[in-house]
């Protein structure tokens, strides 16, 4: 099974406000299309774009690499060339789907497409709550019955043969695939749609979206690592992890050379893909020398937090045959905590030997690993 999408965004509709066609407007930073595009690019086997025709270079800006294609006068006219330019490309199930609904979901995607296992056309719809009224002159006029009534959505679902037989079929002027399918003959599977896959259309429309994608933003959990290695050189003691350890060596660095605060620090960097520790704080830069390392620590907690992320928690392995780290790992959980603004339990610091192998078992120098997972808040 080869299963497509047609994304519909040749539309000039300007109704939900600004001066350009809906699709085209922000949306969380991001064109409306390309946020919808998002949502099949992940789930679907091969999509295309039907664009107006005066819109190609924009498109082609915010979709490098995807399959674009001419609309026509009208949508009905713009889903049956999207068909045309899959036929013979081995398609055998298709979605069509209008560009300004952005905030389709992968879980309703799936069920369009399982619903094609035994139905010949499908399309997602949402039992009518609201009672109704027929209006006349601003006065309600009278109630109207909701019994068997839905709200349509998009993407409805086809196989494709059929729906394409039927688009040549079609003389035109149908308001969507379920009228030009039923035209045909072919019977729609009604689908339980989704309330979030609310249409762009008015102007208030934009924003609510937003909303609803912010708040999926909170299942934002990201996991980050770091890893560092810092040569023993003279001196009486190491920084570790926050916490000054007596030894027969000194660690040799641009800062105080915390080589598990170092790699902390880059794990956190890494989890909001901002470069790393080196970046920020660039070992050319005369004023980070000898610095302590709680700074760079601060500095990357603070990032996370502006960016409405919080740790939740953060595992660190120092590799070494000595010093011998259990003592002091307690003292160094709550070090770290207390930069990071987490309870203790949160923080894990370990430590293993590398069995006499490698620069860490000869004693040249200590390695660090760390993990880090921060949610967004
Ligand atoms: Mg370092």
């Amino acid at each position: 099974m080869t299963v497509a999408a047609i994304i519909v965004a040749a539309g000039r509709g300007t109704r939900a406000g600004g001066d350009l066609p809906k699709q085209w407007q922000m949306l969380q930073g991001r064109p409306v299309l390309a946020v919808t595009h998002q949502a099949f690019a992940a789930t679907v086997d091969r999509v295309v774009v039907v664009i107006h025709p005066e819109d190609h270079a924009r498109a082609r800006e915010v979709l490098p690499d995807v399959m674009l294609c001419n609309g026509a006068e009208t949508r009905c006219g713009s889903v049956r060339k999207g068909l045309e330019a899959l036929d013979g490309t081995g398609v055998t199930r298709v979605l069509i789907h209008d560009a300004a609904r952005p905030l389709v979901g992968r879980a309703l995607i799936a069920r369009m497409i399982a619903a094609l296992d035994t139905a010949v056309a499908a399309a997602p719809g949402v039992a009518v709550t609201d009672a109704l009224w027929r209006a006349e002159a601003g006065l309600v006029a009278g109630t109207q019955d909701r019994t068997g009534l839905w709200r349509a959505q998009t993407p409805q679902a086809f196989r494709f043969d059929p729906i394409l037989a039927a688009h040549r079929a079609h003389p035109g002027g149908a308001a969507d695939d379920v009228e030009v399918a039923r035209a045909a003959g072919i019977a729609v599977a009604i689908i339980e749609g989704d309330d979030d896959n609310l249409k762009l259309t008015w102007p208030g429309d934009l924003p609510r979206a937003g909303r609803l994608m912010r708040e999926r933003a909170g299942m934002d959990i990201r996991a980050g690592n770091g890893f560092d290695v810092h040569a023993f050189g003279p001196g009486d003691h190491v920084w570790l992890c926050g916490v000054k350890v007596p030894h027969g060596a000194g660690l040799v660095g641009h800062s105080d050379a915390d080589v598990g605060m170092h790699a902390l620090t880059d794990a956190i960097y890494g989890a909001l893909a901002e470069g790393d520790i080196g970046q920020h704080f660039p070992p050319s830069d005369p004023q980070w020398k000898g610095a302590a390392s709680h700074i760079f620590l601060r500095h990357a907690a603070g990032r996370a937090a502006e960016r409405g992320f919080r740790i939740t928690h953060a595992d660190i392995t120092l590799i070494c045959e000595r010093p011998k780290v259990g003592p002091h790992a307690g003292a160094m959980r709550a070090a770290l905590a207390a930069i990071l603004g987490v309870d203790a339990g949160r923080v894990s610091v370990k430590a293993t030997t590398s069995e006499r192998l490698g620069f860490t078992g000869r004693e040249e120098g200590i390695a660090a690993l760390a993990t880090v997972t921060l949610v967004a808040a």
